[in-house]
Order: structure tokens, then sequence, then C-alpha cells
């Protein structure tokens, strides 16, 4: 049942997907999102103008369609011309046997993004037609699990640092897939930022059912209750564990999460060794071969005085990628530990592992712009090393770890230590004696 865009006039009660709190949350019409108050975990944005979402989609899947058709960097070296697409970078990787780390390239810059867009512009299409379209459901199913694997913005960054490593080497032009690959990162950005899945969910299929006398201030799971992380929607704990409103897997807590981010911080932590230890790109001037590793990139910038530049690949190569291995294993040891902790503290490092992990993919998309331009036989080569693709597989496994750790472990856990030490104070006082009774 399609409904109105600014439909939503019920109060509702939404769980926190975080820590789990259910709140209550009042009609608003201002697009201002609303906040858990215990964990100020976005819990959503009300509805306003939703005819831009669909526009914005609309006009960043023609700014790629633009970005695929034209050329995108170009430079002269010693008299011989060169021009580069965005599918280059792809391109030329599956050409030295990198298939795999192309994919990934290919995959996290135009698939996942296209596929994202158009996605958003057959729901709303369904939305506005009087029948609702066939795959509506399973696309907004889809939507918030392609959500962290687009990575437009991160190669538009890169490919400034690009620009920055060569612009000593060769005459750099930006041309016009530039542009408009740059317009349609940004405008991407605005689009998943203004979209509200809960409130899709309620124009797709109604307002959410309140299973009778739910609590807002009380966890769900203390009533009973299971929350779905993609619709909202409150059900009894017994129930099949399917949401019965958006029909997505329903988990009261991740299974196996703690184990499940110890094997992937493991995994992450062997591919870190090939990772730095095997160049992550081989240059062949003039028949001398010098690969380069990342920490050798870092000291090429160095040397060269381009200081601000080290700092970032430094930063998205080496201290995220190491501090998010280190944040996800002290979380995991929070949700064990016997110790009152901080909250605030503990969520906004969560958060910040959740949110810099695909940033760390900077180097990756370096490397693919570098090969794809420096292909001028044996003046100069730039060919990907194996390093690339066990990088990859660092920034990959440590966003797979993020995304398992469920954070309302962390706060069952300290709840589980108020409530005792609340028991072990009730116990230590003295029993309050009887007033005598007067004959
Ligand atoms: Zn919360
Ligand atoms: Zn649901």
């Amino acid at each position: 049942m399609a409904q109105d865009a600014n439909h939503s006039s019920q109060t509702l009660l939404l769980p926190c997907h975080e820590c789990d709190l259910v709140s209550e949350v009042p009609p608003r019409h201002d697009g201002q999102w609303v906040h858990c108050p215990r964990c100020q975990h976005p819990l959503m944005r009300p509805a306003d103008n939703d005819q831009l979402t669909p526009a914005l989609a609309f006009t960043a899947l023609l700014l790629l369609t633009l970005s695929l058709l034209f050329p995108y960097l170009g430079f002269e070296k010693n008299g011989i011309e060169r021009a580069m697409t965005v599918t280059d970078a792809a391109y030329e990787l599956a050409i030295y046997h990198h298939p795999a780390l192309a994919v990934i390239v290919i995959a996290t810059i135009i698939v996942i993004p296209a596929l994202y867009l158009l996605s958003v512009c057959w729901i709303h299409m369904s939305l506005a037609s009087p029948g609702r379209l066939p795959g509506s459901l399973f696309l907004a199913r889809w939507l918030p699990r392609m959500q962290p694997w687009m990575m437009a913005d991160v190669f538009a960054i890169a490919a400034l640092v690009s620009l920055v490593k060569i612009i000593a080497m060769a005459h750099i032009q930006l041309l016009s897939a530039f542009w408009t690959f740059s317009g349609f990162a940004l405008i991407l950005l605005i689009t998943v930022t203004r979209m509200n899945t809960i409130g899709l969910w309620q124009r797709l299929l109604g307002d959410l059912q309140q299973p009778p006398h739910t609590q807002a201030g009380k966890t769900a799971q203390s009533q009973g209750l299971i929350g779905c992380q993609w619709c909202g929607q409150l059900q009894p704990l017994e129930q099949p564990h399917r949401c019965h409103h958006c029909h997505s897997a329903l988990h009261d807590r991740h299974p196996f999460s703690l184990q499940r981010v110890w094997a992937l911080l493991v995994t992450a932590i062997l591919c870190c060794f090939p990772a730095h230890l095997f160049p992550i790109m081989i240059t062949t001037s003039l028949g001398k071969t010098e690969p380069s590793t990342i920490i050798a990139g870092v000291m090429l910038f160095l040397r060269h005085d381009d200081w601000p530049i080290a700092l970032i690949i430094f930063t998205a190569s080496v201290l995220v990628p190491f501090g998010k291995i280190l944040a996800l294993g002290w979380l995991c040891i929070a949700a064990r530990r016997q110790q009152a902790l901080d909250m605030t503290s503990q969520m906004k490092l969560y958060r910040l592992t959740e949110w810099i992990g695909r940033w760390s993919m900077i180097d990756v998309f370096v490397v693919a712009i570098i090969v794809a331009l420096f292909q001028m036989g044996n003046i100069l080569t730039v060919t990907p090393g194996v390093g690339g693709l066990a990088f990859s597989a660092v920034v990959i496994f440590t966003m797979l770890a993020a995304h398992q750790f469920d954070p309302r472990l962390i706060w069952d856990r300290q709840l589980q230590l108020q409530q005792y030490s609340k028991r072990r104070s009730a116990q230590r006082q003295p029993p309050t004696l009887e007033p005598e009774k007067q004959p």
C-alpha cells in the first residue's frame, strides 16, 4: 500500500539498533533526525519533501553515466599524451593479473552505487504508481546493506592524492569526467544522508504495528520484544525470527557476534603482513624496476616534503587499519569486562571504527589511478603489486568485523554489572529493627 510522503502522523515506538532502548518518536515534519536518548544513535529522519531524494538519485545516475563516457584524467610527458577513463582504473588492474582487485574497484565505485541509485529511483516510482512495482520490497531490503560498500567519494579523494603524487612527473589535465564524477560522488553522498529507511518501509507497507503494552525507556529485550534494525518493527521474541513487517532476518543479538569479530580480526591481521611486506605497485622506467611498499610510498612523499599527502597515506593505510583492529579488539573485550565503563566513549569508538574503515581504500584507488595513467612502455610503466590486493583484504575484513560487532552486547554487560552491584549493596544493608510494641 503506497502512502503519502508526509503521512507519519503516528507517534512511533522505535527500538535503538545500537543500545536496544525503546524510544517514543513523535510525528515531525521538519526533516531533522531523531536520536536515541541513551546512546544518541540516529533513530529515524521524519518525513520532509521526499520528492527531492529520487530527483537527486536520478541526477547522480546521469552524472555517473557521463563519467563513464568521457575521459577522467589526462597527462603529457616527453611529448607522449595519455588519458584514462574511470573504468580504466579497474581495466588495467585486470590486465596485470589482478582481477579480484579490479572487481573490488569497479564494484565499490560504479556497480554498487549505480544499483543503489537505480533502487532508490525504482522504489520511489513504485510509491508514486497506483500498484507496487515488482521487486520494490526486495530492493528496499538491500538499500541499507549496499550503503557501506559505496566508495565513490573515497575514489574522488584518491584522485586528488594521485594528482599531488604525479604532478611533478608530468603535465596533468583534469578532463570532463573528473568534474562529472566528483559531482556524482557528492550527490550520491547527499542522497544517502537523505534516505529514511524506516519512513520508506512505512510508505511501502503502511504504519508499524506496535505490540500492546510496549513501554518507552526500557530495552526491547527486557520487555520480551525484538526490534527489526531495518524497518523498526517491534515484535515478540518467541515469533519466528523473520520480521513480520519487512521479512528481514531478525536477531535478538547478532549470533556469535564476538566470535565472528575475533575470526575476522585475526584474518585481517594475517593479511597485514603481505599488505605491508609486498609492493603495492612496481615502477619500470628505462629498464629499471622499482617495487614500492606502502611505507616506502609514505617515505617518498616525506623526502619530497609533501608531508600533508604523506600524512594522509600514513593515516589511511597504517594508522586507521591498525587502530581499527585494536579498537574492535578492545570493544570485544569490553563486552565481556567485569568493570563499569564510560558508555559514551565506547559508543564513540564503535561509531568511529564503523565510519572510518572505508577511507583506508584511498591507497588502493591511488594505485589503480596511477597504474591506469602510466602505461608508456619502456619510458614509464607502473604495474600493481600483490600488496594492494592484501591491503584491500585488510580493509574488507576490518569493515566486515565492524558490521558483525553488536554494540548492544556492551550495554547488556553494563546493565548486568549495574544489577549485580545493586544486589550486592542491598545485601550489605543492615536489617532494619522493628519498633518494640508497647504493652
Ligand atoms: Zn540507543
Ligand atoms: Zn523489519
